[in-house]
């Protein structure tokens, strides 16, 4: 009789459901007496979530610069070294169980069936599907939309669970990135376009009042604030500022920058959904990697460049989950990065291939490229935020670039060739 103890499993949430069934046993492993189950009760209740969140790594080509021919190799890491990581345990336990689940494994070759567990077959966790996230988006979205109800409860209900409900671990999880005092970060730059000479001298004069956010109540809407409400758009850098208000050659514009005199936190939209997906014995797990990959392309939904002509109705959402972000999660704004400059990411380059992830912080080129939102009192000039007088200059715009790539216009009258 092969058992091992709960001490050499080491997947908290496989532990907690083995406790129902453990028992009194002398451990093979680590020859304690304590709680435990057989190797074989082990193998039961790992079976269904590895067949449900692992699969066989498939053959992919290889090529090698002396040859032209592809040679084969299959994605994923061994059976062994996959049952050592996903429950951990130790390799001589992972040995016994590996073997208990190809004897266990329940297949019909007279039906066409295949053997799951092999010795020599490599496994990786299988990519789960963020459909019912984008579903949610989908339904908050539309409601904001044309709902007309800003903001109601069910769409801060789904906000929360999208984003995460504050004191809950999604919530906790959320990446904060710092600036003001004692960071990397301690100025934001801002432009402003000068309709001629006049309106230069104007805001020369009186560069803090017109280089500042406008007063509440005569804020225009924008990609994160409401008509009405006053919010700081800033950029990390003096060329994204000036990008993002979109001058034209010839044009005067000025440029500033602010001191930020206090600490605050901002909701890193770059890193966002890029924490481990954890146990696949978690029975919140699908759930989990569902919302995680779909967090995951939230920055391009949110930063994206959005048409002049459509931006009222666009920017509804964002300005929604700003609004929840700041009111209901505590920080003090956004940081995302610049739809002028192109920083904005594509969806769908997950970080998270075969179930590992790679923190990525920004590097200082890049946040280069990335602008910032502060709502309420982090907002505020002349308290959070000051001016710094003689930043304040003015240039006239003499060339814009711009790069394109192809773009295929779907003509549903065009004859297929095929
Ligand atoms: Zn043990």
């Amino acid at each position: 009789m092969c058992d091992i103890c709960l001490d050499c499993i080491g997947d908290t949430h496989l532990k907690e459901q083995l406790k129902e069934s453990a028992a009194k046993i002398e451990c093979a492993f680590c020859g304690e007496e304590d709680l435990g189950v057989s190797i074989e009760e082990l193998a039961r209740t790992v079976d269904d979530p590895i067949r449900e969140y692992c699969q066989i790594g498939e053959e992919e080509a290889h090529y090698s610069a002396d040859s032209d021919k592809a040679s084969y190799e299959q994605a994923g890491e061994s059976l062994n070294y996959i049952l050592q990581e996903e429950i951990e345990i130790d390799e001589p336990a992972a040995t016994a169980l590996e073997s208990k689940l190809m004897d266990m494994d329940d297949y019909s070759p007279q039906h066409g069936e295949e053997s799951f567990y092999e010795a020599h077959y490599n496994y990786h966790r299988r990519e789960l599907s963020s459909w019912e996230y984008q579903e949610k988006w989908r339904e908050y979205s539309h409601r904001i939309k044309h709902k007309r109800r800003f903001f109601d409860e069910d769409a801060k209900q789904l906000l929360a669970e999208i984003i995460g409900a504050p004191g809950t671990a999604a919530a906790s999880e959320l990446p904060c990135f710092q600036v003001g005092p004692e960071n990397s970060i301690t100025l934001l730059h801002r432009a402003r376009r000068a309709s001629g000479e006049g309106k230069a001298l104007e805001i020369k004069k009186d560069a803090v009042k017109q280089l500042g956010p406008p007063p509440s109540g005569s804020a225009s809407a924008g990609r994160m604030n409401a008509q009405g409400i006053s919010v700081f758009y800033g950029a990390l850098s003096k060329e994204t500022a000036l990008a993002e208000i979109r001058p034209s050659v010839g044009g005067i514009v000025a440029v500033a920058s602010f001191s930020i005199d206090r600490q605050l936190r901002l909701l890193d939209l770059s890193r966002l959904g890029e924490v481990p997906y954890g146990s696949i014995f978690d029975p919140e797990y699908a759930d989990r990697v569902s919302r995680l990959s779909f967090l995951e392309g939230f920055h391009h939904l949110i930063a994206r460049p959005i048409q002049p002509n459509h931006e009222p109705l666009e920017y509804l959402p964002t300005q929604a989950v700003a609004e929840y972000v700041v009111n209901i999660l505590n920080f003090d704004g956004i940081l995302y990065a610049s739809s002028q400059s192109g920083a904005v990411p594509r969806p769908g380059e997950s970080s998270h291939s075969n179930g590992s992830y790679y923190p990525s912080a920004l590097s200082p080129e890049e946040l280069k490229l990335y602008n910032v939102v502060l709502l309420g009192v982090a907002a505020e000039i002349g308290t959070t935020l000051n001016l710094i007088a003689d930043t304040v200059e003015f240039r006239t715009v003499s060339r814009i670039s711009y790069e394109s790539e192809w773009h295929y216009v779907y003509d549903p009258d065009e004859k297929s060739e095929f």
